[in-house]
């Protein structure tokens, strides 16, 4: 793996979790992909807003940016990425689509 150095801290290195992660190119690269895929919509109401990648297992907690952990939700007071972090929603990945499907929990 390339090492990149904080060209405001020269020779210090990033620190070691950021292996885990894409680097900040790729990861951008992926999350143009992600939102294409989804024809830039969110997937949980399919508007066409301002979307934000939802991980459906926290990269905190090593989870990877893959089309079978990231889904596009829509940002706001009351958007659906909002919704997803209290819980609101059911994820379910179909393999074949590459695509989840979201259903709002009763
Ligand atoms: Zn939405």
């Amino acid at each position: 793996m390339r090492v990149e150095r904080a060209s405001s801290h020269p020779g210090l290195m990033f620190p070691k979790r950021r292996e885990v992660r894409l680097e900040v190119r790729a990861y951008r690269g992926f999350i143009e992909r992600l939102f294409a895929h989804y024809d830039w919509r969110c997937a949980a109401c399919h508007k066409v807003t301002h979307l934000t990648c939802h991980h459906t297992i926290k990269r905190s907690r090593l989870c990877r940016d893959t089309f079978d952990n990231c889904i596009p939700l829509c940002l706001g007071m009351f958007g659906c990425h909002d919704a997803a972090e209290r819980g609101a929603f059911l994820f379910t990945y179909n393999p074949m689509t590459e695509r989840f499907t979201v259903a709002r929990k009763v």
